[in-house]
């Protein structure tokens, strides 16, 4: 965990997914910033509420609220701004970062595992960016605040770029992430919101778990990894607490691998 900062003070953020994982991680270090923070579950309630009495604990100015919501669902999402908004003033930043996985070879996977998965791992973060943006432009500049209207963050993947064979669902979500974050730095850019994505590779949560709590899964995990190290939650939260602040401004419309390389394509090392 990152020391304490307060690169986000005054600001709130709404991350998705964040009673466990990746989500978890970044809800902590922007409250480590200074950020007051929105913890969104879709069914672990209790998690989520220990999250943020981790948070209400530990940050010195932010506080945590938890809300219950599907981001798939359009009504789910305007009332967890809604509620936000109510809380907090405003909405500052959206990290998108709820996701899953259905995993089938493609000729066995029922349409609906296909549905879900798009519809959580793309339509969700189409939703969640449009009603940030919608309160982005309300609330207007607060240059006290930030340089920025507001800033988006998309959590995707390797696999907006790698194939997966046995996961089409999932990589043609993530690759869809690409142009919908890349349309939206195009569109909305000209009024100062700041939209990009950051990339994981292999992070230990409950997503993967099923490789790497055996010793054979974990080996062929860093037989992809050029780093040679499994990545943790707190990876992604320390990038994502920087790329919503100030400090990155300039960066927008681009995708920020965390992945120890995994986008080197190790696979080529001995093989050229
Ligand atoms: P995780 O399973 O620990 O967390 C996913 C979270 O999303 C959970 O809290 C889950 O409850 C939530 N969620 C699922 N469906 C939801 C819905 N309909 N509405 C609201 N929340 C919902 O896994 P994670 O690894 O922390 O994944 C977080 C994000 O990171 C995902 O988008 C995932 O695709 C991405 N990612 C993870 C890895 C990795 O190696 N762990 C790699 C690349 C990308």
């Amino acid at each position: 965990m990152q020391k304490p900062n307060k690169r986000l003070e005054g600001q709130t953020c709404i991350i998705t997914g964040s009673s466990d994982g990746i989500g978890e991680a970044v809800a902590k270090a922007m409250a480590m910033e200074g950020a007051n923070i929105v913890v969104n579950y879709h069914s672990s309630k209790e998690e989520a509420e220990e999250v943020a009495h981790w948070i209400n604990k530990n940050s010195s100015c932010g506080d945590a609220i938890v809300i219950k919501c599907d981001v798939s669902k359009e009504n789910d999402v305007k009332d967890m701004f809604k509620k936000t908004v109510s809380e907090f003033g405003t909405v500052d930043v959206c990290v998108a970062n709820a996701g899953l996985q259905l995993d089938h070879s493609l000729h066995e996977m029922p349409l609906s595992d296909w549905q879900r998965v798009i519809d959580v791992n793309l339509t969700g973060q189409f939703l969640c960016a449009k009603e940030a943006i919608i309160e982005f432009k309300r609330r207007g500049m607060r240059p006290e605040i930030s340089k920025s209207l507001g800033k988006l963050i998309h959590m995707s993947s390797v696999h907006e770029v790698i194939p997966w064979a046995g996961h089409a669902n999932y990589a043609a979500s993530k690759g869809g992430l690409v142009m919908l974050m890349q349309t939206i730095c195009q569109e909305y850019g000209p009024d100062k919101v700041r939209c990009n994505s950051i990339a994981p590779g292999a992070i230990k949560t409950d997503i993967n778990k099923d490789v790497w709590s055996t010793q054979e899964g974990r080996d062929g995990m860093l037989k992809l990894i050029p780093y040679n190290q499994i990545g943790v939650p707190d990876d992604i939260g320390s990038v994502a607490s920087w790329l919503a602040s100030d400090e990155s401004e300039y960066i927008n419309g681009t995708t920020i691998f965390v992945d120890g390389g995994m986008t080197c394509y190790p696979g080529f090392t001995a093989n050229g």
